[in-house]
């Protein structure tokens, strides 16, 4: 007996990811910044299940504050299988259950993996099949991030970051890190960043107007040494998302001092990501963060991108 379309269901998991490195060019005139990034998708995940419906639907869940996320048409997992829909003139909807565990406005890219996994169910539910490329140039059109979401591994964004690129990587890296519950918005870090550099203009330099990610950062992701690694973290939006949110400094210090190689403010924040020497470190360290009653998890990076479990 075949099961009938409309029960079936398509699971798809998609990683959150890291920033190791986070290189923010001057602003265009459109407003838009060039930035040069290298992203290693994390052990993080969150689970999108699709099944057929008339029309287009989603249902939360999971381990993380869910306040923050839309159930309306403007959830990006509804805005990605609508442009799947749009563009391939499928008719019919999809129920979309997202079950999260990426922390939300994290700094982690939590929208841009939904939004990734539920390109890659729909299109695997409805049968679509518009292949790689097309799938890349629709996660562009959904969001910087969502590209490297569908690829995972380690790979250099450049332009908006949605220009990507494989890195050479070996090896894997032992994360932990400390969640927030207060959020940061990407434009409002974005904002605090041109601010700063303006106050600032005397005694900086000028932001490049195409940056490139350093050298140190791609040979340490090559030869997959976290102290290597830990030495090159580094976050332009860092010092924003501080003046933002002050405490973080305090979280990166407490991590440092309980032996951390080295912590970064991942992407706009406010998550905070402590890299660790190795599993037994990492174990540590969690245990040391979790009793300063933070809400702490570890991670493991790199990790495959937007892929099907089951269906
Ligand atoms: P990034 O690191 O890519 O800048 P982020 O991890 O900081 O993003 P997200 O959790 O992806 O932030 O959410 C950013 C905003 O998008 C939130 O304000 C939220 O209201 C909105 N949003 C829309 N759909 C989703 C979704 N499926 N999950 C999370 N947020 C969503």
């Amino acid at each position: 007996m075949t099961t009938a379309p409309d029960s079936r269901v398509v699971h798809v998991r998609a990683p959150g990811k890291i920033n190791v490195f986070l290189a923010v060019g001057a602003q265009a005139d459109d407003g838009y910044h060039d930035v040069a990034i290298a992203y290693q998708a994390v052990s993080l995940y969150e689970d999108v299940r699709v099944s057929d419906a008339p029309d287009f639907s989603v249902a939360l869940s999971g381990s993380v504050d869910l306040a923050r996320v839309p159930t309306d048409g403007s959830n990006i997992a509804i805005r990605a299988a609508r442009l799947l829909a749009a563009r391939t003139g499928y008719r019919r909807g999809a129920h979309i259950d997202i079950e999260k565990h990426v922390p939300v406005t994290g700094g982690m890219g939590g929208g841009s993996a939904d939004a990734a996994a539920a390109l890659v169910a729909c299109d695997t539910l409805w049968g679509t099949d518009v292949g790689r490329d097309e799938l890349l140039v629709l996660a562009a059109e959904l969001g910087a991030d969502v590209p490297f979401a569908l690829t995972g591994g380690t790979a250099i964004g450049t332009g908006r970051g949605d220009q990507l690129s494989p890195a050479l990587a070996k090896g894997s890296f032992e994360w932990v890190l400390v969640l927030s519950d207060a959020g940061l918005s990407t434009p409002e870090v974005y904002r605090e960043l041109d601010e700063h550099r303006a106050r600032h203009a005397q005694d900086i330099f000028p932001a490049r107007v195409a940056p490139t990610v350093d050298v140190d950062v791609l040979q340490a992701l090559r030869a997959g040494e976290p102290r290597m690694l830990a030495e090159v973290l580094s976050n332009d939006l860092q010092a924003a998302a501080l003046n933002l949110e002050p405490s973080l400094a305090g979280v990166l210090e407490l991590g440092e001092s309980h032996g951390a190689l080295a912590g970064i403010v991942s992407g706009s924040g406010p998550t905070v990501a402590f890299l660790a020497a190795d599993v037994n470190a990492a174990l540590q360290l969690q245990i040391a963060l979790s009793a300063t009653r933070h809400t702490v998890v570890r991670a493991t990076g790199p990790v495959h991108g937007a892929r099907v479990i089951s269906g």
